[in-house]
């Protein structure tokens, strides 16, 4: 399978050690275009078991985000108890509901 590396465009051999894909969104890149020293160069190439994730530019940006992300999902899950607790108190019947979400197709 030919892919291209992420970083500086050129093909890249997925069954090559020195290539590697990101864990998150799978693009592929060499080793080599990563910013990363010697030394963990090397035990990356040596453990063919990998221990260590990597993250594509894109992926990192959405990790470091994640904070802020867990936050709205908190406050969403909030919202949605919220609005379940209101439900119950409602005049509007669960089969009402039903019936209105079927006449919509
Ligand atoms: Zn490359
Ligand atoms: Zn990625």
């Amino acid at each position: 399978m030919d892919t291209t590396c992420v970083k500086c465009n050129k093909d890249c051999d997925l069954s090559s050690p020195s290539t590697s894909c990101c864990d998150s969104c799978s693009v592929a890149f060499h080793i080599k275009c990563l910013p990363i020293g010697g030394n963990e160069l090397r035990v990356i190439e040596q453990r063919k078991k990998r221990s260590l994730f990597f993250f594509c530019d894109d992926c990192k940006g959405a990790i470091k985000r994640l904070p802020h992300i867990l936050r709205c999902y908190d406050e969403i899950k909030f919202g949605l108890k919220t609005l379940n607790v209101l439900k119950k108190d409602s005049l509007i019947s669960h089969d009402a509901l039903v019936a209105e979400i079927n006449d919509r197709d």
